[in-house]
């Protein structure tokens, strides 16, 4: 497995992009840190704290970093559950992309590190938990909140794609929600950074682009597509091409069978956003900058990219 500090590698790499660790107590421990080997974190540098979730493969859990007291979340991924899953690969990836990224609106991969049986994962801890346990909790978000939240995702995915990364399987349960309710995307699990078109099958039934579903080749725009899902899913709790089966739900993707109910009551500006995006034609979507520029964008959502839930 990849080892190493990102922290470190950022800061052999020069100043300007040691800026953007501003804010990050981490940044006291320059002298300390740049005189360690590279990847010599360890658990020792950790207190932990109470268990934040489980997911697939591993546990989250609070932790402080002993010296700065610096709070983050620590995750733990077995090695034994990456070998049974074949997932080695993958996760080298994610590692590689999320902590090569350096943007508000997504969690910081901090560094990681490995023993005998584990691999741990020093991330930015997102204090609100998952948006999908708010969307639960809460049925369907208030436009002023969906707005929000589609701006920073915008916002974050132009990010990416500037650097060539398609994330493939945005999802409530892939975003995480910090202290001031600022939205953070958390899993870069099934992310590729290429300038190729690509043609593999990955993310979650739900949210796949009519050309992912149809297996053609696909671009930066599949996750123009999911911004409509995910705006179609925060306003009416749903996402709109849910169905009984697998085949239904891929039909109906296919076919851009698109309903809107008449309750929860949605105003004419989102069904126009929705609409926009949830084209077959990928090309034809509207892309990320549009996005911000919409009516309804700007009418609702919150410029500190922060809601109050
Ligand atoms: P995961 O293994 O990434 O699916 O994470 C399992 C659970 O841990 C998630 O559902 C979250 O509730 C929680 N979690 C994961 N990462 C963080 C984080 N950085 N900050 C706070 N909670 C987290």
């Amino acid at each position: 497995m990849p080892r190493g500090s990102q922290m470190e590698s950022k800061r052999r790499r020069g100043e300007a992009e040691e800026e953007e660790e501003e804010g990050y107590p981490w940044k006291k421990q320059t002298t300390t840190r740049t005189q360690r080997k590279k990847g010599d974190w360890s658990l020792k540098d950790f207190e932990i704290g109470k268990p934040l979730g489980k997911g697939k493969f591993g546990r989250v859990y609070l932790a402080r970093e002993v010296q700065s007291k610096y709070i983050v979340a620590l995750k733990v991924i077995f090695k034994k559950q990456i070998e049974k899953y074949g997932i080695g690969h993958q996760l080298r990836r994610e590692l590689e992309i999320q902590s090569n990224l350096g943007h508000p609106n997504i969690l910081r991969l901090f560094g990681w590190f490995h023993d005998e049986e584990r691999i741990f994962l020093i991330l930015e801890y997102a204090h609100r938990g998952e948006l999908y346990k708010l969307l639960r909790r809460n049925n369907f978000l208030s436009e002023t909140q969906s707005a929000t939240y589609i701006a920073s995702l915008a916002n974050a995915l132009a990010y990416c794609h500037q650097k060539h990364v398609i994330h493939r399987d945005i999802k409530p349960e892939n975003l995480l929600l910090d202290h001031q309710g600022q939205l953070k995307i958390a899993d870069f699990g099934w992310s590729v950074q290429s300038e190729k078109k690509r043609r593999t099958m990955c993310g979650t039934l739900d949210y796949l682009a009519p050309e992912l579903v149809e297996q053609r080749t696909y671009d930066y725009a599949v996750d123009n597509w999911t911004l409509g899902i995910l705006c179609y899913e925060f306003l009416y709790g749903v996402p709109p091409f849910e169905a009984e089966s697998q085949a239904d739900t891929f039909r109906r993707i296919k076919e851009i069978d698109l309903n809107f109910p008449p309750a929860p009551l949605v105003s004419a500006e989102a069904k126009d956003l929705i609409t926009k995006l949830l084209v077959k034609e990928s090309s034809q979507r509207l892309s990320l900058q549009k996005i911000m520029e919409h009516p309804w964008i700007v009418k609702n959502a919150d410029p500190t990219g922060t809601c109050k839930n």
